[in-house]
């Protein structure tokens, strides 16, 4: 099957599988830790706030490290957005790009725009975050979804939220 990457030619599950192997356990210091707890906490919180706002019907994906199918590519597609942010390609709100530590984030498969998860960003970035009419194609496989249009999926990995209109053949998961 055919799937779209904002990043097509760089694996960033090999990145990923790499830098951790190269950093090692012992490498994250206690705070950065503790951090990285609390905003894996909040966005676990948000999540519930995210399906009442999208009023479709939302699909939750837990990410673990070996995956298969659908949810080998919503980890390729989550681990491209530090990437990208690293790139200066996607672009975060002002709390993103300054913050000292670890923060949790909303991404949207079909934007550049990345925020935290306060109301004030996400209001303000909406336009940029809500889907448009022209988001009728599944952002896996690049299908048309007849009317009402993909169904949203959320992925998360650490600080990390990921959601992405998917169509039924991806949803079923293959
Ligand atoms: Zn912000
Ligand atoms: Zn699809």
């Amino acid at each position: 099957m055919k799937e779209s990457y904002l990043y097509p030619h760089i694996d960033t599950l090999a990145l990923f599988e790499a830098v951790r192997q190269g950093l090692g356990e012992g490498s994250v210091s206690p705070t950065w830790r503790e951090q990285s707890e609390a905003a894996l906490a909040e966005a676990s919180s948000m999540l519930g706030l995210l399906s009442a706002l999208s009023g479709a019907p939302v699909s939750i994906h837990p990410i673990t490290a070996q995956e298969e199918g659908v949810q080998r590519w919503l980890l390729r597609r989550l681990l491209e957005v530090p990437l990208g942010l690293a790139l200066g390609d996607i672009r975060g709100c002002e709390h993103v790009e300054m913050g000292a530590g670890p923060i949790a984030v909303l991404a949207v498969a079909w934007s550049r725009r990345i925020v935290c998860l306060s109301r004030e960003c996400f209001e303000r970035y909406l336009e940029e975050l809500r889907p448009h009419g022209e988001e009728m194609a599944c952002d896996r496989c690049g299908a048309q979804v007849p009317p009402p249009g993909p169904r949203m999926t959320m992925a998360q990995l650490g600080h990390t939220i990921l959601v992405a209109g998917l169509c039924p053949e991806c949803l079923k998961g293959g």
